[in-house]
């Protein structure tokens, strides 16, 4: 199978002012791209090669876990986010987000200090495990909630390259603005 990056449902210069078009197109354009390619010669002529991506991520290690869950990890991302977004969750994700982190403040709140807080490359996610509870956690590198049995909900990338042509080193509001541009739509549609 040849993995085929998908093209975004925006524009570049859809996200602004959070996100500048000059990220959108080095962070999707150019970084997610390479990850796709060398996904699809890492994985040619081996086992992986006719499985799907998550099966990929939890099998693998090294060199094609990395490519591979980044890969899927700023796929994820990237579709996570809408111009029109923002705004709070409802329904039975704002239920579980009340119940397990006190209040939608308070989550987004938690959810920033553990972005912020992780040292180096990596990302911090929301994610669900098969009883519905909620977790935040921080992954190092190319790390996923996946390969812990989780389901991924939502994510905040928080390498270096997906802020810094925008904030410079202000980790902390590249997060907090991020939040003008989740899709809670399709970050409910992810939660059962
Ligand atoms: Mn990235």
């Amino acid at each position: 199978m040849i993995y085929v990056q998908p093209e975004l449902p925006y524009d570049e210069a859809a996200l602004e002012p959070v996100i500048s078009a000059k990220t959108v197109h080095y962070h999707y354009g150019v970084h997610e791209k390479a990850y796709i390619d060398n996904l699809n010669s890492l994985i040619k002529d081996t086992r992986f090669e006719d499985m799907e991506l998550e099966e990929i991520i939890r099998e693998s290690s090294g060199p094609l876990f990395n490519n591979a869950s980044q890969a899927w990890n700023h796929i994820f991302y990237f579709f996570s986010l809408n111009p029109d977004g923002g705004g709070e969750p409802s329904g039975d994700l704002r239920k579980a987000i009340d119940r397990d982190f006190g209040s939608f403040e308070k989550f987004k709140e938690d959810f920033v200090k553990a972005g912020t807080s992780l040292f180096g490359s990596g990302w911090v996610w929301l994610s669900a495990d098969a009883d519905g509870k909620l977790f935040i956690t921080a992954e190092s590198n190319a790390g996923t909630p996946l390969t812990h049995g989780l389901i991924p909900l939502l994510t905040f990338d928080v390498w270096e390259h997906a802020y810094y042509l925008d904030y410079q080193n202000r980790r902390a509001e590249a997060l907090t603005k991020l939040w003008d541009l989740v899709d809670w739509d399709v970050v409910e549609s992810r939660y059962f």
